[in-house]
């Protein structure tokens, strides 16, 4: 699946759209949705922390920064044959993606061989792979790339203006840096965010225009919902009103039209109708599995329940209209 290059988006043009009555906005982005995806088949995919906790970065929403005040006991890499267990029931689960986190500001030499087996030892289950390790320099892209991986998650998470408000020990070009190493090196690229961090509704737009105006736009784009981490920085700040969320969900699918927009963290805290809206809206993918990294998600039966009554299925493999 080769996402297009496409026309460059003003901030103008996805206001304008951000701002239509929400049943013309929704109709757009279904109709979009429609010339690019089986509008009723979700992908699937599964996270597992391969490492948890102590990262040095302080992101203010993460439970596993050693800068929010969070108890985590942080762990040490997960040997490749527990890796490879967890994605065996994934892939049981119904995943036909297999991603891996790590808690780390940038994959560190010492780690780099393990990293590879685990990513050769999880294709040859059959299933894609995905990584997201932190920073990683065009050397390292290539090493990950050369061991078949097929995806690095990346997350700019907001726009660049108010990027600083959620992290300072890294900054927005070093996302961008990295995301631009992904690419060079072959890999498909899943970049996106988190709403509900304090940012304005231009600053959602911001985030947007970024990933959409990258010279290819990311094949996958995870949008989150703030799951307030308690001690963490950004434990207090109010939710995010859940039809702008939405707003966002359609945006994306209009500003990227085929990518996979992915509903991520925050899922255990949107009610069915939130989500069928945000499916309603493109979003055509999500994590399945009780916990996302350290964070809640729906469990599979309710998963399970919710694409039963909306008629949606999913299948081993991504199928969509104009790509197979
Ligand atoms: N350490 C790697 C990095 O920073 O790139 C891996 C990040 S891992 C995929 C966590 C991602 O999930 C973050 O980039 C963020 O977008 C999202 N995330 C983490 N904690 C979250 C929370 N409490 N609520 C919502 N999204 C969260
Ligand atoms: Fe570290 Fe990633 Fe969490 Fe930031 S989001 S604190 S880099 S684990």
């Amino acid at each position: 699946m080769e996402c297009k290059q496409n026309i460059s988006w003003s901030y103008t043009d996805a206001r304008s759209l951000y701002d239509l009555p929400f049943n013309d906005l929704l109709f757009r982005a279904q109709c979009v949705h429609r010339e690019n995806f089986d509008p009723n088949h979700i992908q699937m995919s599964e996270l597992l922390n391969i490492k948890t906790g102590g990262c040095p970065e302080d992101c203010g929403y993460c439970s596993q920064s050693v800068h929010n005040g969070s108890r985590l006991k942080a762990t040490r890499l997960m040997k490749a044959d527990e890796v490879i267990a967890n994605a065996k029931q994934a892939q049981a689960r119904g995943a036909t993606r297999f991603c891996m986190g790590a808690a780390w500001r940038s994959l560190q030499p010492r780690d780099e061989m393990a990293i590879v087996e685990m990513i050769k030892e999880v294709k040859a289950l059959g299933l894609e792979t995905c990584m997201t390790l932190g920073k990683l320099s065009s050397e390292q892209a290539l090493s990950l790339s050369q061991a078949g991986l097929d995806y690095y998650n990346h997350n700019i998470d907001t726009s660049e203006c108010f990027y600083p408000q959620v992290t300072t020990t890294h900054t927005f070009r070093d996302r961008l840096d990295t995301l631009d190493h992904v690419r060079r090196a072959g890999m498909k690229v899943c970049c996106g965010g988190i709403l509900g961090l304090g940012e304005t509704v231009k600053d959602r737009i911001d985030m947007l225009l970024t990933l959409a105006n990258l010279p290819v736009p990311p094949e996958s784009v995870p949008i989150n919902m703030l799951m307030p981490m308690p001690d963490s920085r950004m434990a207090d700040v109010p939710p995010v009103d859940s039809i702008a969320f939405v707003r966002v969900v359609a945006l994306a699918r209009l500003m990227m039209p085929s990518s996979y927009v992915r509903l991520t963290a925050g899922r255990a805290n949107m009610s069915n109708e939130t989500q069928t809206l945000c499916f309603l809206a493109g979003a055509n993918s999500i994590f399945i599995g009780d916990t996302l990294l350290t964070a809640s998600n729906p469990d599979k039966n309710s998963d399970n329940d919710l694409m039963h009554r909306l008629g949606m299925t999913h299948d081993q493999k991504q199928t969509s209209i104009s790509k197979v």
